[in-house]
């Protein structure tokens, strides 16, 4: 994850993320009110519209970090550390390294971003009625709208758009602000986090069926109440339940694997005195004596005990047919300089994360530059498998 956008700033020891899809939000948020602008003033400049829009954009994008900041400051004065905090579409992500130590301070934790968002947004909405008479505002919006400035123009914006925010978040499905209270409270009823978090990302899922399939009536013309109708409106709501489908099937996961690989080590998961193959052995026999034998498809190339690179099935079919008798292991295999390997007593959820990082199927495992193992991924899946099933049929 952490190649996902770019660094933007520090804030309380915090490293800010932006990731690459907020900057296409960014874009349809400007250009959104650069229309809506366009709408409510036709008197303004092109310059104009389009200086407000970018302004109130980049303001929004501020909202969407305080209220991030919001669930860090309490994450840090209860002793979690977090490190960074990446923006992405609808919102951001604090990246909270440990669980929470308790129901009641997860809870707390949760409720701060939205009751930000909302107390935020009411500021700015109150503002905005102190400045343009607020009674008037009642009885003909639409002449009082279009009297707005630029700078009223935009708090109303921003005040609306962090209370939908707020509410938004509060929706009770995982990984959301409100699953997460969701979350605590039922963990602090049944008192196993696991299976408080299996019903709150339950609650994620069923919440976004209904979202998609609400979108999905919407755009073939259905009324929804507060929703409304219409294809743009429905494919709107489709995508944003699709996108917290992902979100609560992913996040449960992790928090399973985590959950599941706490305190195993390599050791336990590799595969100990893995076939291996010398580097001086032909490409043929490679395929004949080896690839044909064993069911692997990646051995370590050693000599005299000392890693000296792995060779795949993948390598040696880009080895032309008339060259394998004459091509050697060492020519093809990758070297030792370019694989990542492991040691035995490192923790298997770090040994996930630079399999997943690399993206390799196998990480050799050595004791200095002695080989004594290999940590497939495949086995890893087939562990975790197991072990999560086991604890499935125990929820
Ligand atoms: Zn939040």
């Amino acid at each position: 994850m952490q190649h996902e956008g770019f660094k933007m700033g520090r804030i309380f020891g915090i490293t800010i993320r932006v990731a690459w899809s907020w900057l296409v939000i960014f874009a349809l948020v400007t250009f959104n009110l650069v229309f809506a602008f366009g709408n409510m003033h036709p008197d303004w400049s092109t310059l104009l519209r389009w200086t407000v829009a970018v302004v109130t954009a980049l303001l929004f994008f501020a909202s969407v970090l305080v209220h991030e900041l919001a669930h860090s400051l309490v994450a840090k004065a209860q002793g979690i550390p977090i490190h960074n905090i990446t923006l992405f579409i609808f919102g951001g992500v604090a990246h909270i390294q440990e669980e929470p130590k308790s129901p009641g301070a997860e809870f707390v934790m949760a409720l701060l971003g939205p009751v930000t968002s909302i107390v935020l947004g009411s500021a700015l909405l109150f503002f905005t009625l102190l400045v343009s008479g607020g009674l008037r505002l009642m009885q003909q919006p639409e002449a009082v709208l279009a009297q707005f400035g630029p700078l009223t123009t935009t708090t109303a914006w921003l005040g609306s758009i962090n209370i939908i925010l707020g509410i938004f978040n509060l929706i009770p499905g995982f990984p959301l602000d409100g699953g997460r209270m969701l979350r605590s409270i039922l963990w602090a009823i049944t008192g196993n986090l696991r299976r408080a978090t299996w019903w709150a990302s339950f609650a994620g899922r069923a919440i976004a069926w209904l979202m998609i399939m609400s979108g999905i009536a919407m755009a073939f013309g259905a009324q929804i109440p507060i929703f409304g109708q219409g294809l743009a409106d429905g494919l709107w709501l489709a995508f944003i339940g699709w996108f917290l489908h992902n979100a609560a099937v992913s996040s449960y996961q992790r928090v399973l694997i985590e959950d599941v690989l706490e305190g195993v080590t390599v050791g336990q998961m590799m595969q100990a005195q893995p076939p291996t193959v010398p580097p001086d052995v032909t490409i043929a026999d490679l395929v004949n004596d080896y690839l044909m034998r064993y069911d692997t498809n990646a051995f370590p190339v050693v000599e005299d005990d000392i890693l000296q690179g792995i060779i795949c099935l993948h390598d040696v079919r880009s080895v032309a047919e008339t060259e394998r008798q004459r091509l050697t292991v060492r020519d093809v295999m990758t070297p030792r300089a370019q694989i990542d390997v492991i040691e035995e007593d490192s923790e298997a959820s770090q040994a996930l994360q630079k399999l997943a990082h690399r993206e390799v199927r196998q990480l050799p495992v050595v004791d200095s530059d002695r080989l004594i193992g290999l940590l497939r991924r495949q086995d890893m899946m087939r562990w975790l498998q197991l072990k999560s099933d086991v604890t499935m049929d125990n929820l």
